[in-house]
């Protein structure tokens, strides 16, 4: 049986590679999983340079030890043990060749008829490379446990030191970038301070800990209206977080910060969460934005390969004038779209119309009882706020047994204001804070 793609005729069933098993590649499979063509079902290699599909969403909780690394991941290969069609496996993919239709990693080259390029963003450092050993980014398990470890212990070491100056600069943290992440972590290391850790040492007040959260532009949380805005950075002041807001960044060393401005702030313990840039392979000769992901069709595919799609963070799609935000929402129904352009290529019926994004609402959480929800005509903050958000991320939570535990360790921390996940593990000596 021969099948017709862009022109060129194929044997055997069709070979969809999707690169990224993250919410946008993952949408993607389980859209394609079930479709046969002449009778034959696809085959589908799902390839990720992570074995586990992670939520990034609650990172910042395994970085802050209210979770376990395990309770925000799932092993790609079991999310589709009964699927014969899909085949996982775990490389680095580093080139796209399309002219043979392949893609390359250290594992080995894969044939395509369609890809799938769903690789997601990671953090940068506006050129400032040399800034991420002193400032970690959390994107990944082993950045959250790295932060983890560098928060917890920087009160360990802020309780042997007799000097003033060094206990002040271990116990200052200080986040940059003002967006959902920044917001969240300084709300969380604000509670596991004031909190958690409260009565837990005898030489300091971990109370007394400063919490900085600097942010270049006038506002935290770009994109919520004002009022939400404003009652951020009122929620993290009663919180004992310093907002600074239009504080850019100029230098970060190992002894702290400096701003524009020629402020320096000592603080041994920085957390990147600012601007991000998209993940991608090489080989391809495709147009991309200034954070790098690549300009996409009104089909997400790209314009001069037909048969290569790009959806979620890595790529740019500008809907009404302006780009789509990374957000796990847009990666999901990207994925969604570009199945069914090629479903329906692959059935010979007419392609859906260009990709539209439904933006069912934004949140961001503050911290205990407080976060903030933005549904278009609706809009509240506060406690309800808090609820609704816990049930959201609860409910996309991959898994049954992580949604119990996640459930389970949310309960006990609120009841009890504990944060079981308090272990410093591994690291060298270059992962410790300096004092
Ligand atoms: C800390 C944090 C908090 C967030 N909070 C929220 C939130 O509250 N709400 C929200 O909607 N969004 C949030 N986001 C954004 C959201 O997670 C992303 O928009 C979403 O994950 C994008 O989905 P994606 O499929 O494009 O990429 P990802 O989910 O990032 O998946 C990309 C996958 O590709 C893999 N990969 C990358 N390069 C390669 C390669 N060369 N070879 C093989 N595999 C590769 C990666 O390992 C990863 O598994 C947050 C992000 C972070 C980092």
């Amino acid at each position: 049986m021969a099948e017709a793609v862009d022109g060129a005729e194929i044997t055997g069933p069709h070979r969809v590679v999707v690169v990224g098993a993250g919410f946008g590649g993952l949408k993607t499979v389980r859209a394609l999983q079930d479709v046969r063509v002449g009778g034959k079902p696809l085959a589908i290699t799902l390839i990720d340079r992570q074995n586990h599909h992670l939520f990034q969403p609650l990172l910042y909780q395994v970085a802050t030890a209210a979770l376990s690394p395990a309770d925000i991941a799932e092993p790609v290969r079991a999310l589709f043990t009964g699927q014969d069609n899909v085949t996982v496996l775990m490389d680095d993919i580093a080139a796209v060749d399309p002219a043979p239709r392949t893609v390359s990693g250290r594992g080995g080259t894969y044939p395509y008829d369609t890809l799938v390029l769903a690789t997601g963003a990671a953090y940068s450092y506006f050129g400032n490379d040399t800034w991420a050993a002193h400032a970690p980014a959390l994107k990944t398990l082993a950045d959250a446990r790295l932060i983890r470890r560098r928060i917890l212990l920087a009160f360990e070491r802020a309780e042997m030191t007799a000097d003033a100056n060094a206990r002040a600069k271990l116990m200052t943290f200080a986040i940059i970038g003002g967006g959902p992440t920044g917001v969240e972590m300084a709300g969380a290391i604000a509670e596991l301070a004031r909190s958690t850790l409260a009565r837990d040492f005898r030489h300091i007040d971990p109370a007394q800990t400063r919490i900085l959260l600097l942010e270049a532009a006038p506002n935290v949380l770009s994109g919520f209206p004002a009022p939400l805005q404003d009652y951020t950075v009122k929620a993290l002041e009663g919180l004992g977080v310093m907002v600074r807001l239009d504080a850019m960044v100029s230098d970060i060393d190992r002894g702290g910060i400096t701003l524009k401005d020629g402020d320096r702030i000592p603080a041994a313990t920085v957390i990147w969460a600012a601007g991000v840039r998209a993940n991608l392979p090489g080989g391809l000769d495709a147009r991309t934005s200034r954070s790098g992901q690549i300009e996409v069709a009104p089909n997400l595919s790209l314009p001069d390969h037909p048969d290569i799609f790009c959806i979620g963070d890595a790529c740019h799609y500008e809907q009404d004038g302006t780009s789509l935000p990374g957000v796990a929402p847009v990666a999901e129904q990207q994925g969604a779209h570009a199945a069914r352009v090629i479903r329906a290529r692959l059935a010979g019926t007419s392609p859906p119309g260009p990709f539209r994004y439904r933006n069912a609402g934004m949140l961001a959480t503050i911290g205990r009882n407080k976060a903030i929800a933005d549904l278009g005509k609706i809009r509240f903050k506060g406690w309800l706020a808090w609820m609704f958000w816990g049930l959201v991320h609860i409910l996309f939570l991959i898994g049954f047994r992580n949604r119990l535990m996640v459930f389970w360790n949310w309960t006990w921390a609120w009841l009890t204001y504990g944060r079981g996940a308090r272990l410093i593990l591994g690291g060298s000596r270059r992962d410790a804070p300096d004092p």
